[in-house]
């Protein structure tokens, strides 16, 4: 089905810089908005309830799955996360632009249910600044860095199944490349006619 507005699904191994990228790109760009995720882990940091994610517990995950309320949950990381429907779709049927930042099994389970979601990988550009990253981030103990590291090794053999591969080597390079694939969309046929109704019908163009 064809919405008014985009879904933009971004995956990357963690420490991809994914998160700053997405933030970045709301930050200029009013139209696109995020679809916040229910997870199982615990908060970090400065991270606030409905907000980064909903935090819910064991049994309140098990009942939005009995209930269908996801479009698509998975395991990632030892924890449970997923996107409700009512995330995605109410927006999209109004024609926001709506981005999800999730793992490469939701990416891949989202295009299968709206097949024009526009996936979109992002690389580290090497495994030294991968872990770097991670380490400089100092969110995670020695051990679940290693685990993310040998999920990531995982994570990058999908990047084939998506339409658009950015490497975050440069970040202004790469939000320069994540505006254009969003901006693209944009432009797209039934996109302009329908943002551009009035230019379309004085050119006789249906
Ligand atoms: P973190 O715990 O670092 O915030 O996220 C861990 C991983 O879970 C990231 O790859 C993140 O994109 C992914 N993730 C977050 N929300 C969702 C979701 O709703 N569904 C899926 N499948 N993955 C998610």
């Amino acid at each position: 089905m064809d919405y008014p507005g985009n879904l933009f699904v971004v995956a990357a191994p963690s420490g991809a810089g994914k998160s700053s990228l997405v933030k970045a790109l709301m930050e200029l760009d009013s139209r696109v908005q995020p679809s916040v995720s229910h997870t199982t882990r615990a908060p970090r940091g400065q991270e606030k309830h409905g907000r980064e994610y909903f935090f819910v517990s064991q049994q309140e995950f098990d009942g939005m799955v009995l209930a269908e309320a996801f479009v698509e949950w998975a395991h990632v990381h030892g924890q449970r996360y997923g996107t409700s429907k009512k995330a995605i779709e109410d927006r999209i049927v109004q024609g926001a632009d709506v981005i999800l930042e999730i793992d490469f099994q939701g990416a891949l389970q989202i295009k299968k249910v709206f097949a024009n979601a526009v996936l979109i990988f992002i690389l580290p550009p090497s495994w030294e600044e991968l872990r770097s990253r991670l380490e400089r981030r100092g969110e995670d103990s020695a051990e679940v860095i290693e685990l993310r590291l040998r999920n990531a090794a995982l994570e990058m053999a999908q990047a084939r199944e998506f339409d658009f591969v950015i490497i975050n080597e440069l970040f202004e390079r790469a939000l320069f490349d994540l505006k254009a694939i969003v901006h693209a969309q944009r432009l797209k046929f039934a996109a302009q006619r329908r943002a551009r109704a009035d230019t379309f019908q004085a050119l006789n163009i249906t």
